[in-house]
């Protein structure tokens, strides 16, 4: 693969940005890779680790001269970063984001940026329940979905060059209108978080349910649950605090179908039961087809203790 960018800045050091410097150097996608962060803590990390070329002390240093300036912070720290970085960017330089909801990013860093640079916004649909500069691998990108939601009148050209970098990254790369990005993702990311969230504090309400039967029982169920109810806080209060609209509907769906599923299991309406979940059974298959996650038993996992 060639170089796409001379020079790519990277705005927060966690997980993804971490896995875009893995990704772009393994495939020589950017020919230096600046970074920063907000901690000296998370700046020398970077340092000792070593998948920027130079780390910078502040957004300013760092966005210098940069031809793709990806901001890679929690949702509710873009609109004061994209006014810090603002005076520093190059003309003609793309500016991006990953952040998880693109509304309400585009109305807080769209408006700070110079008309002299283009401004893309996108989303991997690519994560973990790891956080930080010590989480990232280049993997992470492979064979998942980048939804990029350019402007109407964004340029072509900026445009295919942010495309082809997350083609090299390995990512199946599709465009989206905002709002529809929002409410898909409210369905596939944000709502099922939320629940995850509720049901492993649920568990951990009921004292019946002790430390060791939450723990030896997991396996049945729970354990996924844990998985991602153990994602970053800082990233997911700002999620649902940014696509408020659209995880209120889902929610609101989601309460009536709890209702008729626990109508069902009052009124012993075992044919509701068991259409409901022959129905979401072969979603699961659709998801297997698709290649976007693992048909092995136990969800490719060693044996369960
Ligand atoms: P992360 O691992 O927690 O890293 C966040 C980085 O942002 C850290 O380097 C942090 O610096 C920096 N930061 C936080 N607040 C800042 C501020 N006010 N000013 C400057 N830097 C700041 O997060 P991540 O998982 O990479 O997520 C980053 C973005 O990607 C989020 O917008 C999230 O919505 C989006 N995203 C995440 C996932 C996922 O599954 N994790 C998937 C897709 C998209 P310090 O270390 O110094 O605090």
């Amino acid at each position: 693969m060639s170089e796409i960018y001379n020079r790519v800045a990277l705005i927060g050091l966690g997980l993804i940005a971490s896995s875009m410097a893995y990704a772009m150097r393994r495939d020589g996608l950017a020919r230096t890779i600046t970074g920063t962060a907000r901690s000296r803590e998370t700046r020398d990390i970077v340092r000792e680790i070593g998948f920027c070329d130079e780390v910078f002390d502040t957004a300013a240093e760092a966005v210098k001269d940069a031809d793709l300036v990806v901001l890679a912070v929690p949702i509710g720290a873009m609109e004061a970063l994209a006014r810090e970085i603002a005076p520093h960017l190059k003309a003609g330089a793309t500016v991006t984001d990953v952040g998880s909801v693109k509304r309400a990013v585009i109305d807080a860093v769209g408006p700070n940026l110079p008309n002299t640079v283009h401004f893309i916004p996108g989303h991997p649909l690519a994560g973990t329940e790891h956080s930080g500069p010590r989480s990232g691998f280049a993997e992470l990108f492979e064979n998942r979905w980048c939804i990029l939601v350019p402007p109407e009148d964004g340029d072509a050209e900026a445009v295919s060059r942010l495309r082809a970098l997350w083609e090299g990254m390995g990512s199946h790369v599709e465009m989206m209108e905002v709002d529809h990005h929002d409410l898909a993702l409210a369905v596939t990311s944000h709502c099922p978080h939320l629940i995850a969230y509720t049901m492993v504090g649920v568990a951990d309400d009921l004292r019946r349910v002790t430390d060791s039967e939450v723990i030896k029982y997991s396996a049945a169920g729970f354990r996924d649950f844990t998985r991602i109810a153990a994602s970053d806080p800082t990233m997911w209060r700002d999620v649902f605090l940014n696509n408020k609209e659209a995880t209120l509907e889902i929610l609101g769906r989601f309460t009536e179908e709890l209702f008729a599923l626990q109508r069902a299991i009052r009124t012993g309406d075992g044919d509701h039961l068991f259409d409901y979940f022959t129905r979401t059974r072969a979603i699961r298959r659709g998801i297997i087809e698709a290649g976007q996650d693992t048909d092995a038993p136990n969800f490719g996992r060693g044996k369960a203790k």
